[in-house]
């Protein structure tokens, strides 16, 4: 059965983390949110725990898990070695939403690597996923707790829906404030290589320029290969501006539409959300996708933002639901 701890997200109660804090060490299956979105926590060292998370979530074996520490000091014990590029982006970006690909130490299981040598850490910066993490004083291997393809929660009830038979404890800290997920980079060499785009910027990491070299690392990272983020209903990217137009069209075509935009919808649309940037389409990304599909629309459609610092995430997540 699956037990829920709502939680004040700034000054969580420690007395109320401390019974999902000892399922996680006793190899249980909890969720959490994280300044990401929700993550589905099992004990990252404990093989048969992170099996459990696999079936829960039925996430491809080969599907390498992030190792979530409540800070740097904890990344030594996950890794054969902290690169001088891994000890400056995490003295620079943890806690936050930036992931480092590193060599792993042999105490690392195969299934949490997904068989791989490297292991993904990162530091989450969410005061319940960092008390959590403290209590629980292991590591925790913490995919996105949806079920595997289905767009990512970034609210409890998102998790409720996809994942209420299969998970323990839901800690309920809120909507997350960022939402979508971190940034993963190979942090092994002299430059950090993007494997997944996301709120750390390359911007912020001044990569703006080598996307040949990250197109190159990301054929060996297994997440670029796998579905993503479909709701049930069909998604369509309108270019900026363009979405009450697009949307109307469809609308007079006999479709049932919905319309994420910057401008309301015409007459006939459901609005579905609106928003303002890049970094407010993120937030509202997810939940917009959950709502369209509850709303049993045929189509949504999303106003597309510029590529540019967290656009790129936000137009990478979006060109994955949008995947026939
Ligand atoms: P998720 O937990 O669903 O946000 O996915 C984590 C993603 O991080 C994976 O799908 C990979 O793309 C990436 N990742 C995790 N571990 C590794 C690794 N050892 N090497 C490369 N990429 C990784
Ligand atoms: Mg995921």
């Amino acid at each position: 059965m699956t037990r829920l701890v709502t939680v004040d997200p700034d000054r969580p109660d420690p007395a109320r983390l401390e019974a999902p804090a000892a399922a996680l060490r006793a190899g249980r299956l909890v969720a959490f949110p994280t300044e990401t979105v929700y993550g589905l926590g099992a004990h990252a060292r404990d093989a048969q725990a992170v099996g459990a998370l696999f079936a829960a979530k039925g996430r491809p074996a080969t599907n390498p898990l992030i190792v979530h520490v409540p800070d740097g000091a904890a990344l030594g014990g996950l890794v054969a070695s902290v690169t001088p590029l891994a000890a400056a982006l995490a003295d620079r970006w943890w806690p936050g939403p930036l992931t480092l690909v590193l060599d792993a130490a042999p105490s690392v299981p195969a299934v949490t690597t997904g068989g791989l040598s490297t292991v993904a850490v990162r530091a989450p910066d969410h005061p319940v996923a960092e008390a959590l993490l403290r209590q629980a004083g292991v590591p925790v291997a913490a995919p996105s707790a949806n079920t595997s393809g289905r767009p990512s929660p970034t609210r409890a009830e998102h998790v409720h829906a996809d994942l209420a038979a299969a998970v323990d404890w839901i800690v309920d800290g809120g909507a997350c404030r960022v939402g979508v997920e971190s940034t993963v980079v190979d942090a092994r060499g002299e430059v950090p290589l993007v494997l997944r785009e996301g709120a750390v910027t390359r911007e912020d990491l001044g990569v703006t320029g080598q996307a040949a070299a990250d197109a190159q690392a990301q054929r060996h990272s297994p997440g670029a290969r796998f579905r993503h983020y479909a709701p049930a209903c069909r998604v369509e990217i309108a270019p900026p501006g363009e979405g009450p137009a697009r949307a109307g069209g469809l609308a007079a075509a006999g479709h049932r539409v919905g319309l994420v935009a910057r401008a309301a919808p015409p007459a006939g649309v459901t609005e579905v959300g609106t928003f303002g940037d890049a970094r407010d389409l993120a937030v509202g990304l997810y939940d917009a996708l959950r709502r369209a599909e509850r709303a049993e629309l045929e189509v949504l459609v999303v106003e597309g933002v510029p590529e540019e610092g967290v656009g790129r995430a936000v137009m990478d997540r979006l060109r994955r639901a949008a995947q026939a």
